[in-house]
């Protein structure tokens, strides 16, 4: 026993301690800011306003970079002009008062090639600093980034490329041409390093870089976690299957149940994140299966992370009742389920590998245990019939569950594809290169061409009500469950109004109707909805306002021209 004299001893001594502490934490910090502002090179990933139909969220491959380029002993600024809301200006002015800039790395869509390349001009007017471009639209259309003014472009996974590009630029000596997946440009001609490697071992990354979670949760949106990455699928329509022989290495990959939830352990203590979006192009691939799911869910038990909801995007071919059950059980509430097509031939022609009763199955587990699905259609391609159509719509109209984003859909033909070298190869299908770099193209049969120009009219004609109402379940907002409810059922009513137009627009082509009678039918239709769609975008907002949700997105890009 201590008598009190000892007591005040030992309080005396642990606030000294504790002092001797804090004071070498702080000298630490100022060291590392001093460190940070005259020693250490400092790299810029920053993201240009983009002008699409999609709204912000955070982005995770950001993360990574950072993490990874940090853990490599280099400063890292992320500046999300597009996450942020920050105007040009401001992207620039925050890139070139960086200290020590070594690099800028911009990540960008094929989409927004324009403002990214206004990006580099007004930096480069600036400052003289090499600026690297990256992500799927750069790795597929090299050329034109290095044409609108980047140095460099690397293709595919960056984690390993980004570090190597900035070692070799940090440190003399280095050859560029090294860099695995570099593109530049020498005497005017493409240069183009060797493959790029991915990360096979995902787990040995580092936890990607969380600086703009603040503005996701401000935002309401969730939280982005990858637990894998590829998928195993072969859908020759798929960009994820292309971006994935860019590299060498295994087609999906996967962190431990263990990796995974120490993430979400970590997030949920730091953050008090609760709604997580699992990024992964497949979430359940083989192994993960029902030994999986149920490993996954005990881990998040023994964590005590029993109330958190996750949305996912999985393959109907992957799902068994007992693994919906499982996962619903543990937060799952909402997927994205590739479904495509409700006609055997036409997934046929996809190479899809879920068959139509997969689909029906998927459907029916998901239903069954409450978990919303957003479903993937493909309406057309090139070789669409009537019968393909036929057999969409009454299908369709038995489905009571999931909600999509709208009618209109059809084969993006992206570059690197499968589908895109088959399209090229079509010399009876009317095609053009689109300034945004996929391919366009008709539909060959002419009743189906009548009902594609039908469709593509009515869907762009209410496109920014379907993209509003579905933003809340695609992102997901992190919002309460019965307004999520709500705005699925507002997205339901969409899908049947669409389903009346589709059915009717049909008629018209099997009768044989032209296509100036159809298009002037479909203006007649859009008129006469016109008011219901006023009426549910008025509520949308509504919504918005008592979740305090924002949303700021352009119109569609690829809806062609009026
Ligand atoms: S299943 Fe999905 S992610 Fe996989 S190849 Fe097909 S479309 Fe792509």
């Amino acid at each position: 026993m201590f008598n009190q004299g000892s007591v005040f001893a030992r309080a005396f001594l642990y606030l000294t301690l504790y002092s001797i502490c804090v004071i070498s934490i702080i000298d630490k910090l100022n060291f590392d800011k001093e460190e940070d502002v005259t020693m250490r090179q400092t790299i810029a990933l920053t993201v240009p306003y983009s002008n699409t139909h999609r709204t912000a969220e955070e982005n995770l491959g950001l993360g990574y970079l950072a993490a990874t380029l940090r853990l490599a002993g280099f400063r890292v600024e992320i500046i999300d002009g597009w996450l942020e809301n920050l105007s040009h200006e401001e992207i620039v002015n925050c890139v070139v008062a960086l200290p020590n800039l070594l690099l800028v790395g911009i990540s960008a869509y094929r989409s927004s090639l324009e403002n990214a390349a206004r990006l580099v001009r007004d930096i480069k007017n600036r400052i003289s600093i090499p600026i690297v471009a990256g992500g799927y639209g750069p790795t597929f259309f090299d050329e034109d980034f290095l044409a609108a003014g980047f140095d460099y472009v690397l293709r595919g996974e960056g984690e390993k490329s980004l570090s190597t590009l900035a070692c070799v630029l940090s440190e003399s000596g280095l050859i560029l041409e090294n860099v695995p997946g570099i593109s530049m440009l020498s005497m005017g001609k493409v240069v183009r390093g060797s493959m790029s490697h991915c990360v096979e071992h995902l787990d040995s990354l580092p936890f990607p870089a969380r600086d703009t979670v603040y503005s996701t949760i401000h935002s309401k949106n969730p939280i982005s976690v990858s637990t894998s990455r590829g998928c195993l699928g072969s859908c020759l329509f798929c960009a994820v299957s292309a971006f994935a022989r860019q590299h060498d290495g295994t087609r999906w990959r996967e962190r431990s149940v263990k990796n995974i939830v120490n993430e979400l352990e970590m997030l949920h203590q730091k953050y008090g994140a609760k709604c997580f979006k699992f990024v992964d192009d497949s979430f359940l691939e083989p192994p993960r299966g029902e030994i999986w799911a149920e490993s996954f869910s005990n881990e998040l038990y023994l964590r005590g992370l029993t109330e958190i909801s996750f949305r996912t995007q999985v393959r109907a071919d992957r799902l068994t009742n007992k693994i919906v059950e499982i996962l619903s059980g543990c937060g799952w509430f909402a997927t994205g389920l590739g479904v495509e097509n409700w006609s055997v031939s036409a997934l046929k022609r996809m190479n899809k590998g879920a068959s139509i009763a997969d689909n029906f199955l998927a459907m029916e587990y998901l239903e069954r245990h409450g978990v919303y699905v957003q479903m993937g259609m493909i309406l057309f391609d090139w070789d669409t019939t009537l019968v393909e159509l036929k057999e969409n719509l009454g299908i369709l109209k038995d489905l009571s569950w999931p909600v999509t984003k709208g009618i209109f859909t059809e084969t993006y033909v992206s570059a690197g594809t499968p589908n895109e070298r088959l399209l090229l190869s079509r010399s009876d299908v009317q095609q053009k290169r689109s300034v945004l770099g996929h391919l366009e193209y008709r539909p060959c049969v002419p009743e189906v061409d009548v009902v594609y120009e039908a469709l593509r009219l009515w869907h762009r004609s209410h496109s920014s009500v379907y993209d509003h109402a579905i933003n809340p379940i695609t992102a997901p907002k992190a919002i309460d469950r019965s307004m999520y409810r709500k705005y699925h059922d507002i997205c339901r009513r969409l899908y049947s109004m669409d389903l009346v137009f589709f059915e009717r627009v049909l008629e018209m082509a099997e009768h044989g109707i032209s296509k100036l009678d159809v298009q002037t039918e479909t203006m007649v239709q859009v008129s006469d909805f016109q008011t219901d769609y006023e009426r549910i975008e008025r509520e949308i907002v509504l919504l918005d306002q008592v979740c305090g949700i924002g949303y700021s997105a352009y119109p569609n890009p690829f809806l062609g021209e009026t």
